[in-house]
């Protein structure tokens, strides 16, 4: 079937056919956010799916779910992964044991499988204040979450962080991770 006739029946267009077997292309920022948006209600639900199991002697619970890019690997057998979802849950299970953040979870699972770029997140929690004090209406990474994003090669400036609460109420916040990274 020739391109033309592809297009004329199911508005798939000769660029798009480039776009989609040219498996080295370039991949816009705006591709990276615009997939990120629509995978955006599912991460949300992965993340408050993940926060149940949370581990923590207050009964603090957090879920995040990643929204992570590689390139085609040179083994193209795993072709169909380039964009993969990657989740954690914080634990903390008595007051003077290892804090372990959701977020470290889901990028140590992201690095470790060869992904290079997180292009978001959802992070779902109930808020409590900062290590500043501020109370902000949805959960924020904490400074130890924000100390590792700014070292982590795979968290960039413009990396979405979108955050919610444990339960699905409408309150949200969405920003890039720059402006939790103004004053370093
Ligand atoms: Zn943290």
């Amino acid at each position: 079937m020739s391109a033309n006739v592809w297009q004329v029946n199911y508005g798939i267009s000769p660029s798009i056919v480039e776009r989609v077997t040219n498996l080295d292309r370039f991949i816009s920022w705006n591709e990276h956010l615009d997939r990120f948006s629509r995978s955006l209600e599912y991460l949300l639900v992965r993340a408050r799916d993940i926060a149940e199991r949370a581990d923590s002697y207050r009964g603090f619970k957090v879920g995040c779910a990643m929204y992570a890019f590689r390139r085609y690997p040179e083994n193209r057998e795993l072709l169909g992964t380039r964009w993969k979802i990657f989740c954690g849950y914080n634990t903390k299970p008595t007051e003077d044991s290892l804090k372990i953040c959701s977020e470290h979870r889901a990028l140590a699972d992201a690095r470790q499988a060869g992904y290079t770029l997180i292009v978001g997140m959802a992070l779902v929690g109930s808020p409590q204040p900062d290590d500043a004090g501020i109370l902000h209406p949805t959960l924020h990474p904490c400074q130890v979450c924000v100390n590792m994003f700014r070292k982590a090669p795979e968290v960039k400036g413009r990396t979405a962080i979108v955050t919610a609460h444990l339960e699905e109420n409408g309150v949200m916040d969405y920003f890039p991770f720059s402006r939790l990274n103004r004053g370093f």
